[in-house]
């Protein structure tokens, strides 16, 4: 030790292995003490073995420096990495990519009713499978049936998991170990691997593809009837439009080719709006009481996209059909928790009052919003924002084309309004707005935008107060000094 103080003083002396606290010392620091107070002694003592570990590396690479062996530094340290362990994965962030139902950042947003229903009911027991009048054994679907048979005209109605799952228990129950018929222009993908061939072969059926990409007809089908066929289906084309010359053959058309066979139709509409969303200047989507009556056995439909509710799978048809696919075993692996029927339950409930839905319903609420209102907005942010990210960006105000999202409705955009942020400096601009889209990402409440054509484009369209969005800039003017 007497040759190296000099050498210390100069360039900060480096750490040996022996020098390395043990987690006794360490735990009881008085700052690392009042940590283990507030959280117990199996959190803070892991993450104090686990700094002394890091510690132990960096000091056997000659790269540790004595300062970090201070009582405040090992406290912070340890405070940090307590902090950091306590903090969810799952955050909250702004959706500002123009994009309403978004499958990334969660889909669509829960009505305060539904939020209400789920704190109010999930603390404590609740008659999720309970008959209240009988007092015997209750279903869980009637939680939900009666309300959607009334929003969809249907005779039965069950619930599962998600859309994904509807699907391939509706395959199962009615087609397993014999063969479905699909045109070859509804055979769909869409994210995550759900591809409808696959679906068909996890559900144990065959699947017997007719028609062509662009064209299919009525004889198509009727032609590939035969005595291992059970079901003939539809594939709402939710993700992409073949346009120019094409034919698909209708539901009711469909229908009375199924019937006339004694087989059952079925119709995977994937985002399923429970309302004609023309009459909001919308682009128009089937709905699920037009396929029912024309002649639908089964329709299937997501909870989380167009309907503005939770992750669910809604089934929804004949009792005949709906009641195969209620009994059949897969159903119980399938099945929907109490926590996303409270909030469907919510939800159905506020189609019930039509009249509110484009106030009560966020999903509605966010897609109807007019574009010049979002503009408005657009113009009241502009120079709090440019002064956050000055002198690097320049803020302007765009006119912006949004989507609905989900798969729903491709080739329709919504007109909207935001914000576009561009290098002032043209040079080695990419890499200023990947660094700019990351310390938006970084944010405690995290900003989502998206780059397109060297600018970082923030549309305001979800972005319905505007107050923490505000709030964060001085952090955001912070991270990009
Ligand atoms: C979205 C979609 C699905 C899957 O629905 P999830 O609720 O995401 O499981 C299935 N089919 C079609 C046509 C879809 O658009």
């Amino acid at each position: 030790m007497t040759g190296r103080p000099a050498e210390s003083v100069v360039h900060g002396s480096k750490a040996s292995p022996q020098d390395l606290p043990s987690i006794d010392r360490l735990l009881g620091l008085p700052g690392v003490a009042a940590l283990v107070a507030e959280h117990g002694h199996t959190l803070v003592a892991g993450e104090s073995r686990a700094l002394v570990q890091r510690l132990r590396a960096q000091a056997l690479d000659g790269a540790l420096d004595a300062g970090a062996l201070d009582v405040e530094a090992l406290e912070a340290e340890i405070r940090a990495a307590v902090e950091r362990r306590l903090a969810p994965r799952l955050q909250r962030v702004l959706n500002l990519t123009g994009t309403v139902i978004h499958t990334n950042l969660g889909r669509a947003l829960l009505a305060d009713a539904a939020l209400e229903q789920v704190l109010a009911l999930m603390a404590g027991p609740n008659n999720l499978e309970y008959d209240l009048a009988s007092g015997g054994r209750g279903d869980r679907d009637s939680v939900v049936e009666e309300l959607l048979c009334t929003l969809t005209g249907a005779e039965a109605a069950t619930v599962v998991n998600n859309n994904a799952a509807a699907v391939l228990l509706t395959i199962a129950a009615l087609a397993r170990g014999r063969e479905v018929i699909v045109s070859r222009g509804e055979l769909v993908e869409i994210g995550g691997a759900f591809r409808m061939p696959d679906v068909m072969a996890a559900a144990g059926a065959k699947l017997v593809e007719v028609g062509t990409t662009n064209r299919t007809h009525a004889h198509d089908y009727a032609g590939a009837i035969g005595a291992r066929t059970a079901l003939l289906m539809k594939v709402h084309t939710s993700n992409y439009a073949v346009q120019g010359f094409t034919s698909a053959v209708g539901e009711a058309e469909l229908a009375a080719i199924a019937h006339a066979r004694a087989l059952p139709l079925a119709s995977d509409l994937g985002a399923g709006s429970l309302i004609d969303l023309a009459a909001y200047g919308l682009p128009r989507e089937p709905l699920p009481q037009e396929q029912l009556a024309a002649g639908c056995d089964i329709v299937t439909f997501s909870g989380d996209k167009l309907l503005g509710g939770p992750q669910a799978g809604l089934i929804v048809g004949s009792k005949a059909a709906v009641g195969r696919i209620r009994n059949y075993p897969l159903k119980r692996a399938l099945r929907v928790s109490k926590l996303p029927l409270a909030a469907l339950e919510a939800t159905l409930m506020l189609y019930l009052r039509p009249e509110r839905l484009a106030q009560d319903l966020p999903t509605l609420r966010l897609l109807t919003r007019p574009a010049a209102a979002i503009h408005e907005l657009a113009l009241r942010l502009q120079s709090a924002l440019a002064a956050a990210v000055a002198p690097r960006f320049e803020v302007t105000v765009v006119e912006l084309l949004g989507q609905i999202g989900s798969g729903s409705l491709p080739v329709e955009r919504l007109p909207s309004a935001g914000l576009a942020l561009a290098p002032l400096q043209k040079r080695g601009s990419g890499r200023a707005l990947d660094a700019l889209a990351g310390a938006l990402r970084s944010l405690p409440l995290p900003v989502i935008g998206r780059i397109s054509e060297d600018r970082l484009l923030l549309d305001l369209r979800c972005l319905e107060d505007a107050a923490p969005f505000v709030a964060q800039l001085p952090a955001l003017q912070l991270a990009l000094a």
